[in-house]
């Protein structure tokens, strides 16, 4: 979709989109070359110098149409979602309903950008200190949030007035396309948001080496995210990059863990655990493992891998082999190192699972911080769960490694909370509760788990540049 036409570009390709749940092909796009992806870049360029004037109110319009239109939509939308990533149904839904939101939200933010008027330095001067967008930015998605992780984009970049060439995971295109035309019909102008479909080491590649590209913001791997931060040197151009998880848990005695379980474990095992929050690895103190690891074993078990259209479905299939694949080699690198498996850990294929993409929750005790699953993000339903003597040993083990997007504390008294989660290098922490962060405060990571960070107003902040205006009052 570039300029407002979704023609086959000359120099693409097929890219075949596939059902992980069933292997059959849900739709196909075209994988875009150099020279769409150019096109893209410099119609979105065009595109800015009109939009960026626009009355903010007006952007804030054209946003809230959207949002309108997707909800409009919702079934199309869900059906679209589930099918691609392999989403059960009443997530898809979710996903479609919260994405409609973060575009609504986002009208709200185009209103509150403002500027200001520092202290006076001089009386025979005034100086201002306003906003302006930074141009046309570049929006690489993953697959395993298609439309949030776009909408947490799309929704800042027009609000700030920045126009928009996105570019979806090659296994989830589909529904980003589908929200263009829905942008279109809703009025957007051509131009203000493109989207350019194909494999990351092509298109993608394209499209962050295109010097018109001001801002990449990107969602994905960290390797990607290093990927980008480095070609982006050569523009001196801003980035901001959401990458990888390998959230830990800390559970202490005392705390109401009991209550909160049932969350942990969704927290653990959310989007068939490709989900950048969720819970990883889990420390437990001593005193209460074995009744925690009862518990969390039993929870998990209650757990329903199903075909995604299945709305009692909890988990669906991965999305892709490579997926699998990384799933597989932690729980082979923790086996061999000694863990024990309490649950899962094997594919299931059995029918109505012929795909081969579907994995149960699986629980891993004995672990160690030399195992995969403990050091890195597996991105997948595998969890680990370690006995540690003291919170002081957890909060530790914690910290180790090079992630910190998000960790969950589960300690006996507030004031314990807040001196542990002083601690943690994490961008979020959640005290005895585990919710859906919310759209008002920020969201991103310390460490290698990111840089800059979306939703709230300190999300839309990345997509502005200051400008110093020093105005003579005359004598
Ligand atoms: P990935 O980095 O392989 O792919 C993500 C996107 O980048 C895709 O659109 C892909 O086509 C594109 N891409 C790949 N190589 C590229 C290149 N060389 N140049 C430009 N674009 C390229 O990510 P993945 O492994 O499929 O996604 C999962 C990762 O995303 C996990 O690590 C997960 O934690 C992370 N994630 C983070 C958040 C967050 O908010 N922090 C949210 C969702 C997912």
């Amino acid at each position: 979709m570039v300029n407002g036409q979704s023609c086959w570009p000359a120099d693409s390709r097929e890219l075949v989109v596939e059902n992980p749940a069933t292997g059959e092909c849900v739709g196909v796009v075209p994988e875009v070359g150099k020279d769409t992806v150019g096109e893209a870049v410099k119609s979105s360029a065009r595109a800015f110098n009109a939009w960026k004037k626009l009355p903010p109110g007006e952007r804030a319009s054209f946003l809230k149409t959207i949002s309108r239109k997707m909800l409009e939509e919702i079934d199309v939308l869900a059906r679209l979602v589930c099918e691609e990533v392999g989403k059960p149904i009443n997530a898809a839904y979710s996903e479609v309903k919260s994405s409609a939101d973060l575009l609504d939200y986002f009208a709200g933010e185009a209103l509150r950008i403002g500027g200001e008027l520092p202290c006076e330095n001089s009386s025979h001067e005034l100086v201002m200190v306003t906003r302006e967008p930074v141009g046309v930015v570049a929006a690489i998605t993953p697959f395993n949030y298609p439309l949030s992780t776009l909408a947490c984009k799309l929704g800042s970049a027009l609000a700030a007035g920045c126009t928009v060439v996105a570019k979806p995971d090659e296994h989830t295109p589909i529904s980003t396309v589908v929200l263009a035309k829905l942008a279109l019909e809703a009025g957007l102008p051509d131009g203000v948001f493109n989207v350019v479909t194909g494999w990351g080491e092509r298109t993608g590649n394209y499209l962050v080496e295109n010097r018109g590209v001001k801002l990449v913001t990107f969602t994905g791997s960290i390797s990607t995210g290093q990927s980008i931060l480095r070609k982006s040197a050569k523009y001196v151009r801003k980035v901001v990059l959401e990458l990888g998880g390998n959230c830990p848990a800390i559970v202490c005695k005392g705390s109401p863990w009991k209550k909160n379980i049932r969350d942990i474990v969704k927290q653990s095992f959310k989007n068939s655990g490709q989900y950048c929050y969720r819970v990883n690895r889990i420390y437990v103190e001593s005193d209460i493992y074995e009744e925690f690891l009862g518990s969390f074993t039993e929870e998990a078990n209650r757990l329903r891998l199903g075909l995604p259209q299945d709305k009692s479905t909890d988990l669906g299939p991965l999305n892709n082999v490579r997926i699998m694949k990384h799933v597989e080699s932690h729980i082979k690198d923790a086996i061999g190192k000694g863990a024990k498996l309490e649950s899962g850990g094997e594919r299931v294929t059995e029918t109505p699972f012929d795909s081969g993409l579907y994995f149960p929750p699986t629980i891993l005790t004995d672990v160690t911080q030399k195992m995969l699953v403990m050091r890195e993000e597996t991105f997948g339903p595998v969890v680990g769960i370690m006995s540690v003597s003291s919170c002081e040993d957890a909060v530790k083990h914690a910290s180790e490694g090079d992630s910190g997007l998000a960790s969950y504390l589960f300690v006996p008294d507030v004031s314990t909370g807040m001196q542990i989660a002083r601690c943690m290098e994490s961008g979020s922490v959640w005290i005895n509760t585990i919710h859906q962060a919310y759209f008002n405060v920020p969201f991103g990571g310390f460490k290698q788990s990111g840089l800059g960070r979306e939703k709230s107003s300190y999300g839309i902040e990345e997509f502005l540049e200051l400008k110093t205006t020093y105005v003579s009052l005359g004598k």
